[in-house]
């Protein structure tokens, strides 16, 4: 008898599931609680500025982890607090669209902390998700193991946690049990960035952003809030181009030029008045959530921690090309710009000079940057400057 001839509608056989586990990890929680800590230590590289100031991260920023077992692309957030300006209310509405889109949520605390209100604030955004929820305990280093048992006790019947881990951001303590745990609840998917791709953000915000550390590292009070900045040019010269050389090629050229900036420091509107829009929220987009695989600029970016730039022989300077960038440090009030312009200039020049050595490291340029101090009041609730600093991002 012959043998029955195979069905005709026979479907093709499935393509192979993906081996790979891949998805995207929102890190939230309270302001200066470490997100930005564990984000540039997961990745070993310096994507996100870290500050002992509160909401130094205004925007999700994307780090991306390819290792073999897959890819984990974190989204670091703003810190949850109530929004009391236009800024603030952008800034919660990166933190709601990232933990409804995210795989995974982890929500970060605290462990030197007591809990209170501002904890029971986040713990009711993070409650509702139906992604798989990691309570993540963070500074363990600086704290006695009873505490954190105590934080762990009073956490664990408050929300549904799929794992609840002490880490140490700073120290690294955790981590690899913490990356393990995160792709045993990846979905198995295609990746969805390239193996060599680190973050989403453009050369203009990571340089606007290191600017900002800067002055963060010296500004207290209601500063840090009332502080932005905007890159307002760069240009790039060859080494041995028409402009490129008359500038100077030694360190304590350009660091002249930094005290000579710091002289011209002025007051300037630069971005005009316009009628007061209604809060219109942001539209949120992740790149390659939903949608096709993006590709994302081949950015160099520092180590995390505190490195300092690596010295270079003054030949290899001047063979580098030479980079010129204008950037206005904005504020809110004239008092602002006093106190970041310093006696005689030295505050602005010392932010001068700290921001270019990382960029010049960053860019592997000679970096000449002019910096500025610009007044526009209440820009945080203005929404053609949120537009502009949101605009840097990808631009
Ligand atoms: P974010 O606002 O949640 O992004 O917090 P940051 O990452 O900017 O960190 C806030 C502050 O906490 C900074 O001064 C960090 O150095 C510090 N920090 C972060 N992680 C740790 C940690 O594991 N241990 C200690 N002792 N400090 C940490
Ligand atoms: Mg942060």
């Amino acid at each position: 008898m012959p043998r029955a001839k195979k069905a005709k509608d026979e479907k093709p056989a499935a393509p192979p599931a993906p081996t790979t586990r891949v998805g995207t990890v929102a890190l939230v929680g309270r302001p200066n609680v470490g997100k930005s800590t564990l984000l540039n230590r997961m990745l070993g590289q310096k994507v996100a500025i870290v500050s002992d100031k509160p909401q130094t991260t205004r925007m999700s920023i994307l780090g991306i982890k390819t290792t073999p077992r897959g890819q984990i692309v974190f989204v670091d957030n703003p810190g949850i607090h109530k929004p009391l300006h236009k800024l603030n209310r952008r800034m919660m509405s990166f933190v709601h669209a990232s933990i409804q889109t995210a795989d995974l949520v982890c929500l970060l605390v605290d462990g030197t902390e007591r809990f209170g209100h501002g904890d029971a604030f986040a713990l009711d955004l993070v409650r509702p998700v139906t992604s798989p929820l990691f309570l993540l305990i963070n500074k363990v280093d600086a704290v006695r193991k009873d505490s954190i048992l105590l934080l762990i006790d009073k956490y664990k019947d408050l929300a549904s946690f799929k794992e609840i881990i002490p880490i140490s951001a700073a120290r690294g303590t955790n981590l690899d049990v913490l990356e393990k745990l995160i792709f045993d609840n990846l979905p198995a998917a295609e990746k969805l960035y390239g193996d060599a791709d680190v973050s989403d953000q453009s050369e203009r915000f990571l340089l606007s952003e290191i600017i900002r550390e800067k002055v963060l590292g010296h500004v207290s009070a209601e500063l840090p809030w009332a502080t932005a900045v905007v890159i307002d040019q760069v240009e790039r010269r060859k080494a041995g181009e028409a402009g490129a050389e008359e500038t100077g090629t030694d360190d304590e050229e350009s660091e002249l030029l930094d005290a000579e900036t710091a002289g011209g420091v002025e007051e300037t509107e630069r971005v005009k008045d316009g009628p007061e829009e209604e809060d219109e929220g942001v539209e949120i987009r992740i790149p390659g959530i939903g949608g096709e695989r993006p590709s994302l600029p081949p950015l160099k970016f520092p180590p995390e921690g505190n490195v300092r730039p690596k010295r270079i022989s003054k030949e290899e300077r001047r063979a580098r090309p030479v980079v010129f960038i204008k950037a206005s440090i904005l504020v809110e009030r004239d008092n602002h710009r006093v106190i970041i312009i310093g006696n005689r200039g030295e505050l602005i020049k010392t932010i001068g000079i700290e921001a270019r050595r990382e960029i010049e490291d960053i860019l592997e340029a000679r970096v000449y940057l002019d910096l500025r101090v610009r007044v526009r009041p209440q820009w945080r609730d203005a929404a053609d400057v949120l537009d502009l600093i949101e605009g840097q991002k990808t631009r």
